[in-house]
This record gives structure tokens, C-alpha cells and sequence, in this order.
């Protein structure tokens, strides 16, 4: 506590110690260590989900797999507890999205926007009979208009966005038929056991498409394309789990040479899971509903005839990827060509001293609230150690 209280001590007046940007599980679990490191952090929570703070989570009903819950939660129910953690322990939230930040000199500059949505302007309203407008609640309780704000370290855990179909229906059926987590709802009651679709052609899809057949009677995996754009490691997982290593050995040196005669789809028809049904040249035009209102079907359409039938499924998934929500960072900070903060391997540090990234913003592989959790954490002692080396 004592070199804390050193880098603190010795901070610019006027200059936060770390501001955080993001309220998913990352970046709430940030501000809690950070606030228990008496670290005072700023953090903008963000509105681009819902309209509401809390990230990813605010938009799922069930958590089945977040550590400490054993009869699960609700996304918002856990949201709220780690926002309300988080405030206990001193962080400063602010329910404004980040429009700027500068990182090329220090002490970095956070420029955010006020929160533009509903609620906030009737709280405006609400204030301005008061006369007061525009202000934020600073560290020593003083009252000043929004501006930019000044500090020493930052912690990136904007999240990232699951890409969408933006079917007709697709508002009215998510999570509720349509997820875009098989590991997150894959074991859910309403998908246990039914007929389900994955759409997407690339490694996601097929990952989700194998992960859904320990759960679901059976799988459609609807791809647009005529073939596969999963890796080859990820079609061979598939003749793996089907027939067996003894087996895939000696096909795949087999396949070695016929591999030369027939095409990869071919390759994978062949070695196809008996339990996941490929569609290929196949648009995924709407879900289809039965007289509950509950989703029964999908139409699709064969994309070189255009012919259009109707799929049975209770529930379709999108592995059509997703987008790491880093536009703020562009040109700032190192990115990987997919757009996802590139961080030091086992670290939060980005190619910036100072700027730390945790959650889905720097991880296109797991995905997952107690990975996101606890990369905020590990951002979180990080900007703690920063500080006292660079005080
Ligand atoms: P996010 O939760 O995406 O939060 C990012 C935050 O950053 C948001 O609050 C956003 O508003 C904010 N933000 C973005 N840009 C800005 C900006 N410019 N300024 C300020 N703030 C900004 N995982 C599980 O472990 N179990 C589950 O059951 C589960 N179910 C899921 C169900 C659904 C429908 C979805 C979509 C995901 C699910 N996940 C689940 C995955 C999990 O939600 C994510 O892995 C996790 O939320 C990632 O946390 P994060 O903190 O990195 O980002």
C-alpha cells in the first residue's frame, strides 16, 4: 500500500492515475482492483449497448458458467453487482462513451461525450430546473463541466461486437432462438436437445457448429459459399472426433494424395461429422415462428438457384465473427490486422507504456466473462506496478 500511496502522492494535481474505458466484466473487474489499490480510477462506462452500462452480458438472460453462481444469473443481475462492487470500493463511473483519446503524449488525454440517450436527457431535464448542466462529480467533489480528462495510465476493455445477419426478425428473436455464444447458451434449456443451425463458413462457425452437437439432436451448418474457409486443423478436429485417430492417420495419408484429385469440400463431405448436416450455397434469409410465436424454422435460399425452403431448428447461431470495438485505437496503439489490441503475450501492456487492453477487445479466441474478468484484473495490477516504476 505504501508505494501506491507514493505514486499517488507524487501524481500531477489535475492528472488521474488511470482512467478505464469499458463496463463489461473487464472493465468493471479493473475499477474494482484499481479503487481497492486506492488508485481513484475514472471509468467511462460507455451507452452503445442498450443504452444501459455493463457490456456484452446486459443483452443475455442466463449465466450459467460465471464462477460463484451455481444456480447461474442473469447477465444484468451480475453486471450490476460488479458495477456496484466496483463503485464501493471509490471508482468514479461515468455513463459516457470515449470519442478521443490521445496516447502519443503524456499525460494521455481522454475525451469523452456526454451520454446522449433517453434516460440521461430527461435526468438533464431533471437537473437543468435544478440549474445544473453539464457537469461531472470530479475526485475532490468539486463540480466542473465535461472536458477532457488528463492521466497517467489507461485500461482499453471496450469489448467487442458479435457480427449480425440483420435478418427481418433477427430483434425479435435474440436469445430467443437466436445466441451468438454456443458456449454461453449452447446447454441452455431452450437449446438442449433440439435441432440447431450455425451459420458462417469460417473457423467460428465450425468451432460453434462441433461445440453444439454435445447438446443438440442435430446440426445444420449453413454457409454461404460453396466451401469451407475453416482451417484445415479445424476440418481435420471434425474427422477426429468422428472416426477416431487410428483411422484419421491413415485417411489423412491417403487423402495425401487424393487430396490432388478432389477438392477440399469434398475432402470435408467426406469426413463430415455424422451429427452436423454442411449446407453449402445457402443464404440464411429469416427465422420462422409457430403459432406460439416461438421460433420453429429457418428460411433459407440456395443461392445459385434462389430456390427458398424452410429448415427445422429451435435455435440459429451466428458464427459469423466479431468485431473488436478498437476504432479508438487506430493509429495509437499496435493492432492485429483483424483489428483486436495487440497485447504482449500473458499481459494486458499494448505496444504503448502506460496503456494496458483486457477482455474481447485484445482476445479473438476465448470469449468468455471470467477470461474477460480476469484480464481486468491482470490490467489492473499492471497499471498498479506502472505506476510506482514510473513515478
Ligand atoms: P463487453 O462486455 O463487450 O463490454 C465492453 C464495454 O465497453 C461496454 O460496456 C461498451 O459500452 C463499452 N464501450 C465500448 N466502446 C466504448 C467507448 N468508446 N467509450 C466507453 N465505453 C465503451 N460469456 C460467458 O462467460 N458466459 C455467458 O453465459 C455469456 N453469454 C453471452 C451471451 C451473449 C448474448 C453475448 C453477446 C455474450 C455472452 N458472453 C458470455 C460473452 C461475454 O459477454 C463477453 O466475453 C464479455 O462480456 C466480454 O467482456 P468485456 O468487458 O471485454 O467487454
Amino acid at each position: 500500500a505504501s508505494s501506491v500511496d507514493e505514486a499517488q502522492t507524487t501524481s500531477d494535481k489535475g492528472v488521474e492515475n488511470v482512467v478505464i474505458i469499458g463496463s463489461g466484466p473487464a472493465g468493471y473487474t479493473a475499477a474494482i482492483y484499481a479503487a481497492r489499490a486506492n488508485l481513484k480510477p475514472v471509468v467511462f462506462e460507455g451507452y452503445q449497448v442498450g443504452g444501459v452500462p455493463g457490456g456484452q452480458l446486459m443483452t443475455t438472460t442466463e449465466v450459467e458458467n460465471f464462477p460463484g453462481f451455481p444456480e447461474g444469473i442473469t447477465g444484468p443481475d451480475l453486471m450490476d453487482r460488479m458495477r456496484r462492487q466496483a463503485e464501493r470500493w471509490g471508482a468514479e463511473l461515468f455513463q459516457e462513451d470515449v470519442e478521443y483519446i490521445d496516447v502519443k503524449n503524456r499525460p494521455f488525454t481522454v475525451k469523452s461525450s456526454e451520454h446522449k440517450g433517453m434516460l440521461v436527457t430527461v435526468v438533464k431535464l431533471c437537473h437543468s430546473l435544478v440549474l445544473v448542466h453539464s457537469t461531472r462529480q470530479t475526485m475532490d467533489g468539486e463540480l466542473e463541466p465535461a472536458d477532457d480528462v488528463k492521466c497517467h495510465s489507461i485500461v482499453f476493455a471496450t469489448g467487442a461486437t458479435a457480427k449480425r445477419l440483420r435478418l427481418p426478425r433477427e430483434d425479435e428473436f435474440w436469445s430467443r432462438g437466436i445466441s451468438a455464444c454456443a458456449i454461453c447458451d449452447g446447454a441452455s434449456p431452450l437449446f438442449k436437445g433440439q435441432v440447431l443451425s450455425v451459420v458462417g463458413g469460417g473457423d467460428t462457425a465450425t468451432e460453434e457448429a462441433l461445440y453444439l452437437t454435445k447438446y443438440a439432436r442435430h446440426v445444420h451448418l449453413l454457409v454461404r459459399r460453396d466451401q469451407l474457409r475453416a482451417s484445415k486443423a479445424m476440418q481435420d478436429r471434425y474427422l477426429i472426433s468422428d472416426i477416431g485417430i487410428f483411422w484419421t492417420v491413415v485417411i489423412v495419408i491417403s487423402v495425401g494424395t487424393w487430396n490432388y484429385m478432389v477438392d477440399y469440400r469434398e475432402c470435408f463431405r467426406v469426413f463430415n461429422n455424422p451429427n452436423i448436416t454442411v449446407h453449402f450455397n445457402t443464404e440464411t434469409v429469416d427465422i420462422v415462428s409457430n403459432m406460439k410465436g416461438q421460433m420453429s424454422g429457418i428460411l433459407v435460399r440456395k443461392v445459385d438457384t434462389g430456390e427458398e425452403s424452410v429448415l427445422e431448428a429451435k435455435g440459429l447461431f451466428y458464427g459469423i465473427g466479431h468485431s473488436p470495438n478498437s476504432q479508438l485505437l487506430e493509429g495509437q496503439v499496435e493492432l492485429e490486422s483483424s483489428g483486436y489490441v495487440k497485447v504482449e503475450e500473458g499481459t494486458a501492456k499494448t505496444s504503448v507504456q502506460g496503456v494496458f487492453a483486457a477482455g474481447d477487445v485484445q482476445d479473438h479466441e476465448w470469449r468468455q466473462a471470467v477470461t474477460a474478468a480476469g484480464s481486468g484484473c491482470i490490467a489492473a495490477l499492471s497499471v498498479e506496478r506502472y505506476l510506482v516504476n514510473n513515478d
